[in-house]
């Protein structure tokens, strides 16, 4: 099976913790975080995905939007960056263990101003939530990588994670990114 995820939701996944708009959207996306930990490969997308399809048939979503794909363009090419490889729509590629815990570093990074993951995640009414959970270790988080799934580097990016929380710790924090008068996507 294939999960079809568009570029933003590649951010998103790092932090969910079982918030979405509707119950059935995080039900959704819980078995989609299952989905993904098992090692199911990743189809990228343009426009609504696997994670939209619940919210898709109400005519107010905002998940065809331009401001939403623009989200999605900035993501690919900031993840993308941030990995050192191409992202775009028509990829495939799988998640590892060792993949999701240096975008966690990154993302958690991004959270307190060092480097670009998050452009992203700009006028995102979840934006603050994103940034407590990454600043704390991101605890409860759904996506967790199943054992089959983990490589042989990943104690040493999780070494690398708890490093670089305790360096995060150690700075003040700034705040989120400012918020601004666009339509709120997670
Ligand atoms: S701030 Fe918004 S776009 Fe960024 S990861 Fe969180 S929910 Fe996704």
């Amino acid at each position: 099976m294939t999960v079809r995820l568009r570029g933003h939701h590649l951010l998103c996944m790092l932090t969910y913790v079982g918030k979405g708009y509707t119950p059935a959207f995080s039900k959704n996306f819980d078995r989609i975080a299952g989905r993904l930990a098992e090692g199911e490969d990743i189809l990228l997308v343009e426009g609504p995905d696997d994670i939209c399809a619940p919210l898709v048939s109400d005519c107010g979503a905002h998940c065809p939007s331009e401001t939403v794909r623009q989200r999605d363009r900035d993501a690919l090419a900031a993840v993308g960056g941030f990995l050192g490889s191409v992202l775009q729509v028509g990829g495939r590629f799988c998640l590892t263990s060792t993949m999701v815990a240096h975008l966690r570093n990154g993302f958690m990074a991004a959270s307190v101003g060092e480097g670009d993951m998050r452009r992203a995640c700009e006028g995102c009414e979840w934006a603050s939530l994103c940034t407590t959970i990454a600043g704390d270790g991101y605890p409860g988080v759904r996506l967790a990588m199943k054992a089959a799934h983990m490589d042989r580097t990943h104690a040493d990016v999780s070494e690398q994670r708890v490093n670089g929380l305790r360096q995060i710790r150690d700075r003040s924090r700034r705040p989120a990114p400012a918020a601004r008068n666009s339509t709120p996507v997670r």
